[in-house]
């Protein structure tokens, strides 16, 4: 066997709790017994957590929960077998139809049902073991992955919202009193995660009139005012960025858009625009019309009068939106080709500062065995990116771009390690030739204009005491062991720790975790959003699998072969990958299995680890033997590790239905809408058929393949041509046709988009069509000239789980 793993935490000298200071052990639900305070309502809306409870939403294809509502682990006890479904034992040889016919729901920690019903939604706050192991040498011989992922500042429909003067918090560990704290009496509260006994004061009395809680206001200690909204534009407009043709989607979306910019009357705004100068433009109230200033030595930026360019957009709005009408024409006629990025960037890359040499060559994408130049080539980016971060300034980037652009240098320094902003990457990107990407760019922009923004922010993660982050994932700025800097936090990042057991757990039942999320809201008002989950301890090796979450595992494990393909190798990476497989299947086999039987043995709750490793192994940002452009590459690293988890399970393994034969039997109907909801199929050629018509979701790009003798009523009734031959090739937007079919495939695939805050380009594709390949290379079940099936793969985990 290999000996490449991901890093193995050391196990830490065991500390004895002092006495006294640990929890008293008991039935966890004992710890909420006590509220005396409190009315009703506050256990169904506990701070820091979404108005409903989990389940959030409604999952058709939920697995029934079980006799009583119990959590699946603990109903399953009851049946016969006593083992719970989680442990079923399942021959992946032998069973074949694995993937459950609906979305995979987030496994229930085995707790009380009245500390379940409080819990933090799991598309919010999750864990990898949603059952904590009670030592860190259990937990090296689960050979699992323990760490927590999160969403943190997501999109809710009810928050609840604290308005109080007074923020409650342990005197000794600063956590936000929350609904997993137990209170000893009428006045005193204990800390879930350190034990200390706190009073209870005067002030936190709840007001049954407003029922507000969960995001309170920041209190009068904070230092310094909090900053308004400040939005400043950097726009290439050489030659073959004007090319494209994005200067007009974007000026026109940012017209549209002005208004609903997040802010308030302090709002400033800028623009840039660069070629091998630098352009700044005068906005001041009281011009007639912008002013540009060239800045032409690039190797010494200054302002030339920074007031002036960062203007307030209430005074300044009639220009603004002058420059915007003016600015797609005025370097329409360019001639230059060269691109001063890092120089306009520094004011605040083929010259001056962070000039970048093209690196790739394209002979060696489909062959080599390694990939080269996953690391950035200059560390200007980085430097950029730590100044930034220091004065609370983030950068997010749209790469259109045809060429090769070296994505890994700018990504990777800019963004991807140091700061909270976001790459936006569009390859192939054209107004005639691509108006896929176009109508992507347009709909990107609008959310990225309109959404929630929060400034200046920090998120500390603090977990029981025992417990501690040693990696972080995510785009922000590590402060300190648990403080992240966010100079912007955005609804749509989603972050992943990675954890270890510093001391023995022994004396506790439940462990607790909480993410504070501090910023000012474009309101300028300082907020805290707090989210506060609670899971059980257990000191057996079956216990902790029947707690495993293959999504979440799955998602911390893209993070950390990420990781490992930039200080290492994209081999290295994928060799951890398999063996993240092989040594938990090895140990379930060994320590968990009382009865040895042949074949590759899993438990029903990891039954698709090793079918969403091997997706893994095939998904852009890790394939070999298959032509990968470094940027794309980069780019699904880069979205990997910022996509929060359901969106990064899309990327890793699409999910497929069947779409020619919708019906109403078994649909949703929401707000009047009849959704339906075809089953899912395997990412098989296998599950297709020349008569039909299938519809993969890969997150930011869905396909819609249409079979060759498919169904000649769904061609007409669909999309509206006569036949198969005359399906066309560029098509990228269902007609809207007032048919029954064309209602039913529409209301689904505007139902799937309206799942995610980003737009998701729709190509619908024939049997010649180009986008064919990238279709079939999401098949990640088939066989391919370099990669194995999923059947040989378990083939390769069984043969070395026997060794
Ligand atoms: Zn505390």
């Amino acid at each position: 066997m290999s000996s490449l793993r991901f890093v193995q935490v050391e196990p830490f000298t065991p500390v004895i709790l002092p006495p006294g200071g640990a929890l008293q052990p008991g039935p966890p639900g004992r710890h909420l017994g006590h509220y005396p305070s409190l009315p009703p309502g506050y256990q169904s809306m506990p701070p820091g957590h979404t108005a409903q409870p989990y389940p959030l939403k409604q999952q058709p294809y939920q697995q029934p929960p079980g006799p009583a509502g119990l959590s699946p682990s603990l109903a399953a006890m009851s049946l016969q077998s006593g083992m719970p479904e989680a442990l079923r034992v399942v021959n992946l040889l032998q069973e074949r139809n694995l993937l459950p016919p609906g979305p995979l729901p987030a496994p229930t920690p085995c707790l009380t049902q009245d500390l379940q019903r409080i819990n933090c939604n799991p598309e919010v706050f999750r864990s990898t073991l949603t059952s904590i192991p009670q030592t860190q040498s259990l937990l090296n011989k689960a050979k699992m992955p323990l760490g927590l992922l999160l969403h943190p500042f997501k999109d809710l429909s009810q928050l609840p919202v604290v308005t109080s003067s007074t923020i409650v918090r342990c005197r000794s560990c600063r956590t936000y009193i929350n609904p997993f704290v137990s209170f000893l009496d009428q006045r005193r509260w204990k800390c879930n995660l350190c034990y200390r006994v706190n009073d209870v004061p005067e002030e936190f009395m709840y007001n049954p009139v407003s029922r507000a809680y969960g995001e309170p206001h920041r209190g009068r200690r904070y230092r310094t005012p909090p900053q308004p909204a400040v939005y400043l534009f950097v726009l290439d407009v050489s030659h073959n960025a004007l090319e494209t043709g994005y200067l007009h989607v974007f000026c026109q979306s940012l017209l549209d858009n002005l208004e609903s910019l997040p802010g308030d009357s302090r709002t400033k705004v800028g623009f840039i625009t660069f070629d091998s100068t630098i352009h700044f433009y005068n906005l001041q109230e009281g011009l007639s019309q912008p002013q540009m200033l060239i800045v032409s030595d690039i190797e010494d930026i200054f302002l030339p009068t920074p007031d002036s360019l960062l203007v307030n957009l209430n005074e300044s709005k009639e220009l603004v939106q002058d420059l915007l009408k003016s600015l797609p024409s005025l370097f329409e006629k360019t001639m230059e080709t060269q691109s001063a990025l890092g120089s306009a960037l520094q004011s605040l890359p083929n010259l001056g500062a962070g000039a970048l040499q093209s690196r790739e060559d394209p002979n060696q994408r489909a062959n080599a065995k390694d990939v080269q130049h996953l690391s950035p080539a200059t560390d200007f980016y980085k430097k950029l990116a730590l100044d930034c971060s220091g004065q609370q300034v983030a950068v997010d980037l749209f790469l259109l771009s045809a060429q090769y652009c070296d994505l890994a240098s700018l990504g990777n320094s800019l963004i991807f390690c140091f700061l909270s902003g976001a790459v936006y990457y569009y390859p192939s990107y054209h107004q005639q030739h691509n108006p896929a990407q176009v109508e992507r760019f347009q709909k990107d922009l609008k959310r990225y204009i309109t959404r929630k923004i929060g400034f200046e922010a920090v998120m500390r993660i603090r977990c029981t005491k025992g417990l501690s982050i040693h990696t972080f994932h995510g785009n922000f700025f590590v402060r300190s062991t648990d403080l992240l800097s966010l100079p912007n936090v955005n609804p749509d990042a989603g972050f992943a720790v990675q954890m270890s057991i510093d001391e023995n757990l022994d004396d506790t039942q439940v462990v607790s975790f909480q993410a504070a999320l501090l910023y000012t809201s474009s309101k300028g008002e300082r907020r805290i959003r707090v989210h506060t989950l609670c899971l059980p301890v257990v000191n057996s090796l079956s216990d902790i699998f029947a707690g495993a979450d293959v999504q979440a595992m799955t998602g911390l494990l893209a993070c950390m072969a990420v990781d490992r393909s930039i200080t290492a190798s994209l081999s290295d990476a994928r060799e951890a990958l398999t063996n993240a497989a092989i040594d938990s299947l090895a140990c379930y086999r060994q320590s968990v299995l009382t009865i040895q039987q042949p074949g590759l043995l899993a438990p029903a709750c990891l039954r698709l680890f090793p079918l969403y490793i091997l997706a893994l192994h095939k998904q852009k940002a890790f394939r070999v033997g298959t032509s990968t452009r470094l940027d794309e590459r980069v780019s699904a690293m880069l979205q990997l590790k910022y996509q929060p988890l359901a969106y990064a399970m899309l990327m890793i393994h699409p999910t497929l239905y069947r779409v020619d034969d919708l019906t109403d039997e078994g649909a949703l109907n929401i707000n009047d809408r009849t959704i339906p909801q075809p089953r899912v199929l395997q990412l098989s050629v296998e599950k297709l058929s020349r008569e039909g018509a299938f519809l993969m979701d890969a997150g930011t790009v869905m396909y819609l393949w249409i079979g060759r003798n498919c169904n000649p009523s769904f061609i007409s009734q669909v999309l509206g041509v006569p036949s198969y031959a005359a399906v066309p090739e560029n098509l990228y937007l269902l007609p809207e046709l007032d048919t029954a079919e064309s209602q039913r495939v529409r209301a689904f695939v505007g139902w799937l988009k309206e799942q995610r805050p980003f737009a998701p380009t729709l190509h619908i594709i024939r049997d010649e069509s180009q986008m064919k390949s990238s279709f079939l290379q999401s098949m990640i079940e088939d066989r391919t000239e370099s990669a194995l099936s999923y059947y040989e793969f378990l083939l390769h985990l069984q043969q070395q789980i026997s060794k």
